[in-house]
């Protein structure tokens, strides 16, 4: 079991514990009482992870002394909406739920993200419990208080800072995530690596076999020292003003990229991959990154399994989504770029940069 305090500054929410183990689900209930303690608890979980862990989560729930109420949704991106959240509201409401009442998130990102803001706006905001599911919620998601929902005018436009009082990873449910789910939360550790840690880039690459594997010791290591990075970062700047922004590495580029498809056949770590690739490549152009580093960051996503090229990727239209992303500050393109393995910083791109840019790209879709 591994274990660490997020404490944020007075003004941004009270202290709390991100804990990883395996099999942790059996005590989620003791460890949400402790934090948590009300007549009912509010359960969220999604129609692929509730046949999967509801039962033990709710056991251990109900051990605990909970009412358990439960708002099952329907798995996917395609339903973290409003109308989804409101039904979740409703499930609640009707059950009368307390001030006091947590609701606790049971799954991956999507699920964590809508139940974020289901306990943000329930009765003007009731405690909140992450039990991610996902490496990706677990490493990412999970950490930092964005809850929120997505509008037909973008990803994530609906939402609200809101802390959790408890992250409680379950490593053990990585077991059974679709390989291409795991080989996603990856890119995020790797990105995370490349940003704060050269150590951690070197754990991953000599453990990719475990990793992918699923082997508990790797697991929770990988999951406590991304966490940490996360956290870090989080801690510094829980409102998004400053290195925050260090974390978007590879998603300028990858949500250009996840616009371009259409949002179909590509995954978001996928795209990430390909969008750190592409950053990488536009940093050691301008000679402000080791360019014999370059080839060991592909090789290691490569390894991971992701994507390091696009053939066919169009460079206009791709440029184009770029520009629109909801990243540009006053019209000017900010990049985040690595500076080395383990260090990168925010670069404010000009017309200048516009061909080296179209560059990075186009070397995805030549490769
Ligand atoms: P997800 O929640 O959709 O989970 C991926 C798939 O795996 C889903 O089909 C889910 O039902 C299934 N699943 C989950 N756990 C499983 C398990 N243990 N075994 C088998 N199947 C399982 O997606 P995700 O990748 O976890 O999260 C992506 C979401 O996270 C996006 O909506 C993104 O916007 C959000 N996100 C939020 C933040 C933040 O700071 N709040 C950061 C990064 C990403
Ligand atoms: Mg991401």
């Amino acid at each position: 079991m591994k274990s660490l305090t997020v404490t944020l500054p007075a003004t941004a929410a009270a202290p709390y514990d991100i804990r990883i183990e395996a099999g942790g689900l059996a005590r989620l209930g003791e460890q949400v009482r402790a934090v948590a303690p009300a007549p009912s608890c509010a359960v969220v979980t999604d129609s692929l992870v509730g046949p999967l862990y509801l039962e033990r989560a709710a056991a251990s729930l109900a051990g605990a002394g909970y009412r358990v109420l439960v708002h099952t949704m329907p798995a996917g991106e395609a339903h973290k909406t409003l109308a989804t959240a409101s039904g979740a509201l409703d499930t609640f409401l009707n059950a009368r739920v307390e001030r006091a009442t947590p609701v606790v998130a049971l799954g991956g990102g999507v699920v964590g993200d809508l139940a974020g803001l289901v306990a943000a706006t329930l009765l003007r905001g009731v405690p909140f419990i992450q039990a991610p599911t996902t490496l990706l919620s677990a490493v990412d998601a999970s950490v930092g208080g964005k809850v929120g929902v997505d509008h037909p005018a973008g990803k994530n436009l609906i939402g609200a800072f809101h802390q959790p009082r408890l992250v409680l990873t379950d490593i053990a449910t990585f077991k059974t995530l679709p390989p291409r789910e795991l080989r996603c939360g990856l890119a995020e550790c790797v990105k995370h690596a490349i940003i704060r840690e050269a150590g951690l880039f070197a754990f991953i690459e000599s453990h990719v076999g475990k990793l992918l594997a699923c082997d508990s010791a790797a697991i929770e290591e990988l999951v406590a020292r991304n966490v940490a990075i996360k956290a870090a970062v989080v801690m510094e700047d829980p409102f998004e003003h400053g290195v925050r922004a260090l974390l978007n590495l590879g998603h300028t580029f990858g949500h250009a990229i996840e616009n371009v498809m259409g949002y179909t056949g590509i995954a978001h770590g996928e795209a990430v991959a390909l969008g750190t690739i592409a950053a990488t490549r536009l940093a050691a152009a301008r000679g402000e990154f080791p360019p014999g580093d370059v080839g060991r960051i592909a090789a290691l996503l490569e390894a991971i399994g992701l994507p390091t090229a696009l053939p066919g990727l169009d460079v206009d239209r791709t440029f184009a989504a770029m520009a629109t992303d909801k990243k540009v500050a006053g019209g000017r393109l900010r990049l985040v770029l690595p500076t080395a393995i383990g260090a990168a910083r925010v670069v404010q791109t000009g017309d200048a940069d516009v061909p080296g840019i179209r560059r990075a790209i186009a070397s995805l879709s030549a490769a």
